[in-house]
């Protein structure tokens, strides 16, 4: 039996996987029931699992509550191994949410708890993963080194990932290659994509209280404006990309918010202004994320005004060339000749990134849809099943071919 065949013979498994996980969606770092749900299935599976997490400090989680995030007290992926000895190779999936309301009636597994719903198909990671450890599970003998299971929490948060790092994820079996999957409503059923070297953009945001004083508006003399001085430094940020930033580069500097005041003739005291930089090679995101607090400091200051800053950053992922090109036989021997292709990198940012600056990895992505279909982080999102099976032994494919080729 094909390892594809294989996993085309649990498909309803791997489904009923999903449903429940779509059913029962949770967000951020927090997501105690998912991670149950997923120990409890490599359980009945014959392996043991782990939390991977813990305790967030708190200088970290109000930075999350700032940024309109619920409060998480700690995080919950959740590890686990088979096979035994080196290599190893780490397969991940992410748990996470959004929040957001997803259009009734598109799944007949709807979202059942308001104000989250999986629309960025982190189910269908999960539930794909899931799948694999099952086929690998009864594969184990064949297995020349271990394969290391990531179950993650807080993608969407943009640091899960590191967070579990943090916590010893690449270590105890050391990590030495990783491979991961994201489901794609816009493109082709049953294609995969994946780009060599860079693949997704690093996002840097930063969120500035800028600090006045406020009166009355006929006397802006004896007030300090913090809307004028967020005007000010809007405008400067954006001038950034197009004077220090070589332009063959890219960079998207937007702002989603800002602002602040309630009435006309009222001058506030505090203003905010949200920026949010895209970049993708490591320079370029190194010069931003410089430059970018020194223009804060210095327009702020030269107006008299004072500043709060909250930052987050997410790194670009990086896919190992040499990996890529190893593993790409094995993806199309899954997918089919002509079905696995090199694209350009994607727009969209992606924590595995911390993992791809750890050690060697590959993140690929998975047609479930095609043109017109509502993009991902749409409340219509929605994903072909007839792919799950094929996710499934996409990750078990990398795994036992990445440890024959690499056993010692
Ligand atoms: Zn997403
Ligand atoms: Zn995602």
């Amino acid at each position: 039996m094909t390892i594809l065949e294989s996993a085309l013979a649990i498909q309803d498994q791997i489904k009923e996987y999903r449903h429940q996980i779509h059913r029962n969606p949770e967000v951020g770092f927090y997501l105690p029931k998912t991670a149950a749900y997923v120990q409890e299935k490599l359980a009945e599976m014959g392996i043991e699992s782990e939390i991977c997490g813990g305790p967030i400090d708190d200088a970290f989680r109000q930075k999350f509550v700032a940024a309109g995030f619920p409060d998480m007290a700690e995080s919950t992926g959740v590890v686990a191994t088979i096979g035994h000895g080196e290599p190893c190779i780490m397969l991940r999936a992410d748990m996470d949410a959004l929040p957001m309301t997803e259009t009734p009636g598109l799944v007949d597994f709807t979202s059942e708890v308001p104000g989250a719903a999986h629309m960025c198909g982190h189910d269908t990671h999960t539930a794909m993963l899931l799948g694999a450890a099952k086929i690998l599970k009864e594969r184990e003998s064949e297995l020349q080194g271990t394969v290391k299971f990531m179950f993650q929490t807080g993608e969407e948060c943009g640091c899960g990932s590191r967070l579990m790092i943090e916590h010893g994820l690449l270590e105890n079996p050391k990590v030495d290659a990783a491979f991961a999957i994201h489901v794609m409503s816009e493109q082709e059923v049953g294609t995969l994509g994946f780009t060599p070297g860079i693949t997704s953009a690093a996002m840097d945001t930063f969120m500035v209280k800028i600090k006045g004083r406020g009166g009355h508006s006929s006397t802006p003399h004896l007030c300090i404006d913090p809307l004028m001085i967020a005007n000010q430094l809007y405008t400067t940020l954006n001038l950034l990309p197009g004077r220090e930033i070589d332009p063959r580069e890219t960079v998207a500097l937007t702002s989603g918010k800002a602002g602040g005041g309630t009435a006309v003739n009222i001058i506030p005291d505090t203003a905010d202004v949200l920026v949010a930089a895209r970049t993708f090679k490591r320079e370029v995101t190194h010069h931003i994320v410089e430059r970018i607090p020194e223009i804060v400091d210095h327009t702020v200051k030269m107006w008299r005004g004072d500043y709060e800053m909250l930052d987050f950053h997410t790194p670009s992922t990086y896919n190992d060339e040499a990996l890529c090109e190893e593993l790409k036989p094995y993806l199309e021997e899954v997918m089919g000749e002509g079905k696995v292709h090199d694209v350009p990198c994607m727009a969209g940012t992606e924590d595995f990134g911390y993992v791809g600056d750890a050690v060697p990895s590959m993140f690929a992505t998975l047609g479930v849809g095609g043109k017109g279909a509502a993009p991902m982080h749409n409340p219509s999102m929605f994903v072909d099943e007839s792919m799950l099976p094929y996710g499934s032994a996409l990750h078990a494919t990398v795994a036992i071919n990445w440890l024959k080729n690499h056993s010692k």
